[in-house]
Formats: structure tokens, sequence, C-alpha cells
């Protein structure tokens, strides 16, 4: 797909010559996501800074029919901002403001490019915070976050993204702007906000977030629990859950993550240990010490070798670091990775860690798992050399099976990641032909040409089948 002159004259005059890219050097920093083995150029990619620019590239995108791919800070683990179409990418990064923040009602605006992080900064002076915290949301946009309904280590206490978005603006791909919700807490009439997030920008561009913000607990608790075997630490997260105490957050990490984390950042975590669970308690301080001696039984029964607490927030920091930076230590194990991304019941951990152990291993794959254990959302990252198209095949297929597994378990195709273009294709083994239909048909109000973020979540597009088959060959994704 080219650019003509004019049109790239006309983006230009919206969003001036340095909001424009359409250098093919340039553009290939927007040919992935996080999810790296399929890419895709885009035609041209635009920097709005304001709403209004955005409905100006959008109207322009309707008239001449190219299709628009939503992209935040490209963060993402499933081809979510893939231009499998060419076309326009539409990336938030420049529309980074917070609008206003209202610490009494505990409230905040932000454009949709904001990056997560930034949102606690702006309260932290307040004794507030926005809860989700993807381990990437140093980088990642609120936008992002909505469209994916993304969690992170201290979503088990206090809820995913939808649980704190209260209004968006949004832009329809005809470029109508539409206000949904509010800043109330309950919203009268069809929950419009919750249908957006987790749409993974098939309905609409979000442009701007009213956030709910979360006072600071009063105490916290942080415990790094040292298991000899992956076994007993799964087993001891049911037990943590089964037990009723709800920790703000119970992560995993695998001795081959330990290796990756203690080479990349030198915390002193045991390299001799098959697992550790990093278990956060909070609230009130009188309740803690209570809580605390009951994980600490639970941790001695299920064989923990040994129990270390944080006993200084810088200490708590270095932990929270180390986990957060887990992923991109991997790096240091191989030149790719791929993160899966499915959801279990917790009390099967131990059985779907060594299946799916056994299926790494007989795709000749090493596997590492860092995950949030707490809600039996499993991350098993495997790790390979995306140059190797018969690597590539063989990822392909291993990760389909540990998905299937994950299914067969009882649990789901994603916890937080999104289907994108990478589960496409499995969405039938998830979904009946009847709820597929009934999603589509939402997806065809809202976006009737399927012209915005086109071929991404449904299994019978021509892009999701020819990649997928392309990849198992040991190919290039066909694009
Ligand atoms: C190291 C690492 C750790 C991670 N940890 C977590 C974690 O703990 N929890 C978690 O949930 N995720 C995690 N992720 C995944 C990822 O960070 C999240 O999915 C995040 O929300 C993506 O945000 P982004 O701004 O990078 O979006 P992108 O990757 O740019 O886009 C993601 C999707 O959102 C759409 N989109 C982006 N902006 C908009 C918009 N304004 N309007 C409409 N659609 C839009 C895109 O089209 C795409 O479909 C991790 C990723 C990495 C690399």
């Amino acid at each position: 797909m080219s650019l003509s002159d004019a049109l790239r004259n006309e983006l230009e005059r919206i969003l001036g010559v340095d909001g424009v890219i359409t250098d093919p050097v340039q553009l290939l920093a927007y040919d992935c996501d996080a999810y790296t083995i399929e890419k895709s150029l885009p035609t041209v990619v635009v920097l709005p800074q304001t709403t209004e620019q955005v409905v100006a590239v959008v109207r322009l995108a309707h008239q001449t029919g190219l299709p628009i791919t939503p992209r935040g800070a490209g963060t993402g683990l499933s081809g979510g901002a893939l231009a499998v179409q060419g076309g326009i990418v539409i990336a938030f990064s420049r529309m980074n403001r917070i609008l206003w923040v209202d610490t009494q009602n505990r409230r905040l605006r932000a454009q949709a490019g904001a990056v997560n992080y930034q949102l606690s900064k702006a309260v932290r002076e307040a004794g507030l915070h926005f809860a989700p915290d993807p381990s990437s949301q140093g980088a990642c946009t609120i936008g992002g976050n909505v469209a994916e309904n993304s969690g992170g280590p201290h979503t088990l206490k206090y809820g995913v993204t939808v649980n704190h978005i209260t209004g968006l603006q949004v832009v329809l791909p005809d470029g109508e702007v539409v206000e949904l919700g509010g800043s109330e807490d309950e919203p009268f009439g069809y929950d419009l906000v919750g249908l957006i997030t987790g749409s993974e920008g098939t309905l609409a561009l979000v442009t701007e977030v009213t956030a709910r913000l979360t006072p600071n607990p009063q105490a916290t608790r942080t415990l790094l629990a040292v298991f000899e075997t992956l076994e007993d630490a799964s087993q001891t997260v049911s037990a943590i859950i089964a037990s009723g105490i709800v920790p703000a957050a119970l992560e995993l990490m695998d001795a081959l993550t330990l290796q990756a984390v203690e080479a990349a950042f030198g915390y002193g975590f045991p390299l001799d240990a098959e697992a550790v669970l990093l278990i956060e308690l909070d609230g009130l301080e009188a309740e803690l010490d209570g809580e605390q001696a009951d994980v600490l039984c639970i941790c001695q029964r299920n064989r923990a070798r040994e129990v270390r607490q944080a006993r200084t927030p810088q200490e708590r920091a270095q932990l929270w670091a180390a986990r957060k930076k887990a992923i991109g230590a991997l790096g240091r194990l191989a030149p790719s990775c791929v993160t899966q991304d499915g959801v279990i019941p917790r009390s099967k951990l131990p059985q779907v860690l060594r299946e799916a152990a056994q299926i790494a291993a007989k795709y000749r794959l090493r596997l590492a798992n860092v995950f949030h254990a707490g809600d039996g959302n499993l991350h098993p990252v495997l790790l390979f050399d995306d140059s190797d198209p018969e690597q590539v095949a063989r990822v392909v297929e291993a990760g389909d099976e540990i998905l299937t597994l994950c299914l067969q378990a009882g649990g789901s195709l994603t916890g937080e990641h999104g289907i994108g273009v990478e589960k496409c294709a499995m969405m039938h083994q998830m979904f009946t032909a009847h709820d597929l239909e009934t999603m589509r048909r939402i997806k065809a109000v809202f976006n009737p040409q399927d012209k915005l973020n086109p071929e991404k979540m449904f299994p019978d597009t021509r892009y999701c089948y020819e990649s997928k088959r392309a990849l198992r060959r040991g190919a290039a994704p066909l694009l």
C-alpha cells in the first residue's frame, strides 16, 4: 500500500511535518509490538497531540478507505498493534498529558498516551495511586491498558483496568467523538465503558480516560518465600488463597527466571531454588502481623526452605523492580522470547506447570515461568532465536499446545495480554460459533467496515490463517 502525495500533504497539514512518519527506516520501529514473531510495516505513522487531530486523521482514513491501527507504547504481547493491512498507525505517545486531578473525589483524567506509571506519580503526594500496575508500567500507556483490560501483580486484590475506569472519550471509525461514562461510581444505562475496555482497539479509538484513584494502603509486608520445587511453590499459592487471605500480590518466578534476574540485577536471589513466591500483604498495620504469621505457617507447611521479609522500603522496591523487569532480564538468555498468557484454576497450577514443561521439552525449547500466580494467570516464556524460521515454527506449535492445555484445565486463552493476531486462530476452541457471531455483531455496530484494527481477535480472517500456516511451515509470515 503506498501513500499518495496528496494524502501525505493533508496529513502533514493536520499534524505538522514532524507528526507524520513515512520514512521506511523509521517505520521499522512500528512493524511489531513486543510479540515480535509477526511483523508488518504500516504505510504511515501519525503522532497526534489532540483529539481534534485524531478526528481529522480518522475522517481522512474514512474517506480514503485506509485501515487504522491504534498504538500506545507497543508493549503489547499479542500483536494487537500490528498494522496487518498496512495503512495508518495512530500512535498516541504524544497524547500524554494528565488533564486534571481531583484528589477529593479520587479521579484523574488523562490523554490516552499517558504512561501508566505517570498516573500514580501525579497523585503520590496525595497518598493515592492508580491500582492496575502492569509490569510494563514504566512504558505502557493508559489507552493500551484500556484496550487490553490490563492487569498486573496488584490486580489480585484490586482488580483489573475495567474496575478503575469510570469514563472514556472515544473516536469512532467515522470520526464521531463520543463521551462514555463520567466520573460517577455507578454508571447508568448500558456499560459502554466496560464494553470498550478490553476490545483491543477494534471498536473505537480511546483518546481520553477518567480513572479511579485508590488510597495507598496504611501498611505493607513484602515476603520472598524460597522453594526447592516448583510444585511446592504452586501448591502454596492455592493454600494461601484457600485459607481466605487475599494478598495484594502473589507472584511466582522459577529457576530460569531467577538466573536471568540475578545476572541482570544481583539482588541476591537464591540460584539453587526451583521457585520463589513474592507475596505482598497490605492493609491496616494492626491486621498485618496476624496475616503474615498465617502466610508463614502456610509456606512452612508447604516446605518453603526460607521466607525472607523486605525490611526497608528500598528492599521492597528492589524486589518489585526485579519482578517487574524479569521478562526484560530473560533477554540475557536468548535473542527472542514469546510470553504466553493462559489462565487456569489455581488448584491446577502444579499439574499445568508440569505439563507445560513437558511440552517445551518436546519442542526442544527452554521455558521460563514468571507470572501472577494468585490469579492463576500463567506466563510461560518460550526462549528462542527468531532469525531461525525452524525455531519460530516450534515456538508457535508449543505455544498453541500450552494454551490448549490451559483450556483443557478449565481456563482461558488470555488473562491480560489479549488475543491480537497471536491467538485469533484459537478463538474457536474457546467460543462457540454463536458466541463469535454475537461478538462480530457488536463489532459491526461500532466498526461496520472493519477498518479499525482489522483482522484481530476473530478466527476466520485471511491473515490469521495464512500467517499461522506460514509460521508453522517455518517460513516468514505472509503479509
Ligand atoms: C515486559 C512486559 C511486561 C508486561 N507485563 C504486563 C502485566 O503485568 N500485565 C498486563 O496486563 N500486561 C503486561 N504486558 C503487556 C502490555 O504492556 C499491556 O498489554 C499494555 O496495556 C499495552 O499498552 P501499550 O500502550 O504498550 O499498548 P500497545 O501495545 O501499543 O497496544 C495494545 C493494544 O491496544 C490498542 N490500543 C493502544 N492504544 C489505544 C487507544 N488509544 N485506543 C484504542 N486502542 C488502543 C492497540 O491497537 C493494541 O491492540 C507486559 C508487556 C511487557 C513487554
